[in-house]
């Protein structure tokens, strides 16, 4: 956690990128320390420090090494809960070592592929951008970052994957013995997310409410609520765990709420806010009739099932439920990914739409991506190469190869 000053400072554009948000400890209480420790903002520094121990042949690599820890970062812009903050408790980073630049731009394209997969699992809608070399992560040759939108139609980064080049080798001496004799510098890669997606998880999926998580993710896929019937509540509570003891065995996470101080009302709206996608509801006509009622939360619509069906029927319904919710999510977020021809007509479409991703055609050269960022007044996000734009180039008029992307961002 604690980077040696020296360490550090080793790759010069990392260290000025991270100079502004890397905390300096120079001293306990009583002492000043001999030498200065820097807070890990990430870990190339420390890590590369080792690589450069342990790679000496080309048949040391690939390295792929990663580790789920805490990193620092002072934000200067106000810090939001779980999304923006200065301790990033579950920081998930990558960090891989190779001995070709097409074995590290495969290594960057199955990054990319991992976490489309992942995103798609959370049901999460983004666009792939790769970031403007003026933006580009601190000592990397290039990156990509994948981007969704927040409810109050700001942009946020989910993830980044970064092709850190030979430049973090040459720093570190990170070298290896090639097959024809020869002492080269390795290619490295890294890409990491965060506990920040499980915040855009929360804000994206969730309404006014609470929480909707999908199916796949949920802690709680399952919430049993007994109804008190009149004569019979031991024969409610009782099926009401075999029901449970039956999805238990089914490999579903499931829980009985039989609080008996609560009443139903209570329970639902209490369950309904932490995400639970079903609820099954038991009282005196399941008991009697041998079905189930289930609730949905996420169009809270309810159906009643044949008891005999049941893991079937919840698999269906998950199946819907996630449907529906990346349905909605990708409606939302296409519906404020806008498109202009000029910037006059950008800057009218962002504002009338109060936020969103505005995307230009564009030339693909630096300058016009600056100007466009310049005369917006919006971030740059990027591009993406494999979408071809067509028309004129915003800025300078020649034809368009790509759309170049901007807005506010988290
Ligand atoms: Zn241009």
């Amino acid at each position: 956690m604690l980077v040696p000053e020296e360490v550090f400072a080793k790759e010069r554009d990392f260290l000025e990128g991270f100079s502004g948000e890397t905390f300096v400890v120079e001293r306990t209480i009583s002492k000043k320390l001999t030498r200065k420790f820097l807070l890990r903002p990430t870990s190339e520094t420390v890590m590369y420090y080792m690589f450069s121990l342990w790679v000496t042949s080309y048949k040391d690599l690939p390295i792929k090494i990663y580790q789920t820890v805490n990193v620092f970062r002072y934000e200067t812009e106000q810090t939001h809960p779980i999304l923006r903050v200065r301790e990033i408790i579950m920081f998930n980073e990558a960090h891989t070592v190779h001995s070709s630049l097409s074995d590290a731009d495969r290594q960057i394209s199955e990054a990319m592929e991992i976490y489309s997969k992942f995103f798609d699992a959370l049901l999460l809608p983004y666009v792939i951008l790769k970031t403007p070399p003026w933006d580009t992560f601190a000592g990397a040759e290039y990156n990509y970052d994948f981007f969704t939108l927040m409810p109050d139609k700001k942009a946020i980064e989910l993830g980044s994957v970064i092709n850190l080049g030979q430049k973090f080798a040459r720093a570190f001496d990170i070298k290896f013995q090639d097959s024809d004799g020869e002492w080269k510098y390795a290619y490295q890669t890294c890409y990491g997310v965060s506990e920040r997606v499980l915040g855009v998880l929360i804000s994206v999926h969730g309404d006014n409410r609470g929480i909707i998580f999908p199916p796949a993710v949920a802690p709680i896929q399952i919430v049993i609520v007994p109804i008190p019937g009149e004569e019979i509540m031991d024969k409610i509570l009782e099926k009401c765990k075999n029901i449970k003891d039956r999805l238990k065995k089914a490999g579903f996470r499931v829980h009985l709420d039989d609080r008996p101080e609560l009443t139903p009302g209570k329970k639902y709206y209490w369950w309904e806010f932490l995400g639970v996608p079903l609820r099954i509801e038991i009282g005196e006509k399941e008991v009697k009739e041998g079905k189930i009622t289930i609730a949905r939360r996420d169009i809270f619509k309810r159906v009643v099932i044949l008891e005999e069906l049941l893991e079937e029927e919840i698999k269906k319904l998950f199946s819907e439920i996630s449907k529906e919710m990346y349905r909605r999510a990708k409606e939302w977020f296409e519906s404020n990914i806008l498109t202009a021809t000029t910037i006059e007509e950008g800057m009218k479409i962002y504002n009338k739409n109060k936020g969103g991703i505005l995307r230009f055609p564009w030339c693909g050269k630096d300058e016009c991506g600056l100007k466009i960022e310049e005369e917006t007044g919006l971030p740059a996000l990027g591009h993406n190469p494999n979408e071809k734009a067509t028309g004129k180039c915003v800025i300078c008029d020649s034809d368009a190869k790509h759309y170049f992307y901007v807005g506010k961002k988290y």
